[in-house]
């Protein structure tokens, strides 16, 4: 078996990953589950002792629990984004409500896992995520569309000259129909290029993030602007036009 390594440190050394969680079997399930797959993880039961871990070392991952015994997982979740912009953050969470999603989203977090899940979709989406970044792409010309510029290579997206703030997955979903502008693209093909090409679950992560690019690129529209629609293709996809 492969060990996981870490690629963006120019030398190769195992995969860190924080878990967070106080639950003592899911906890230990994780951290042998992920020491067997040659990772190397540290567990914290507590959000101020994860907290206090993460300033100690280094880390590429962060596996969080949001429900745990002194601390709300989303502000562990907002602290480490705001100190560490590079870290993967998975949420593992009990609440299925799509509230609970996008705050964790909104919180910096890049993916999520619904608890119960079994240890081999955990490390699918890991491989997943890991293969993605650093996102290499050679350097590409931005895109513009009326008033709004994707520039990939620099991965930023603004309106009238002024950057819009996208969660990662947002801005990869947006980058991509930008590719294709005019066409249409499938759901399929977007959750195989943003996501993973071996997802079988629910597409419902491509609907929250769906809705979280719109309003944002709203939010930054001015009357004036002239910006692309993303227009829905039911039962196909969506396409990125001009009107
Ligand atoms: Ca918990």
């Amino acid at each position: 078996m492969r060990t996981p390594m870490a690629a963006n440190s120019g030398q190769s050394r195992p995969v860190q990953i924080l878990v967070v969680e106080d639950d003592e079997t899911i906890g230990r399930h994780l951290n042998t589950g992920l020491l067997s797959n040659g990772y190397a993880p540290s567990w914290s039961r507590t959000g101020s002792g994860a907290l206090a871990e993460a300033t100690q070392s280094a880390f590429d991952v962060l596996l969080l629990d949001l429900g745990l015994p002194d601390m709300d997982g989303l502000d562990v979740a907002r602290v480490l984004r705001a100190r560490f912009p590079d870290l993967l953050i998975l949420i593992l969470t009990a609440r299925t409500e799509d509230i609970d999603v996008i705050a964790g989203l909104d919180a910096g977090a890049d993916d999520y896992l619904v608890k119960p899940f079994s240890l081999s979709v955990l490390l699918a989406r890991l491989r997943a995520h890991l293969r993605r970044r650093p996102i290499a792409s050679p350097a590409q010309e931005p895109i513009r569309l009326g008033d709004l510029v994707v520039d990939i290579t620099a991965r930023r997206c603004s309106v009238h000259g002024r950057d819009v703030e996208l969660r990662p997955k947002e801005f990869e979903l947006l980058a991509l129909l930008a590719r294709h502008a005019g066409k249409a693209v499938s759901r399929e093909t977007l959750m195989a290029e943003v996501w993973d090409e071996n997802w079988f679950g629910s597409t419902k992560t491509l609907d929250v993030t769906m809705t979280g690019l719109r309003r944002r690129l709203g939010d930054a529209a001015a009357p004036s602007s002239r910006l692309p629609d993303i227009t829905t293709l039911r039962g196909h996809g969506y396409r990125l036009e001009l009107g």
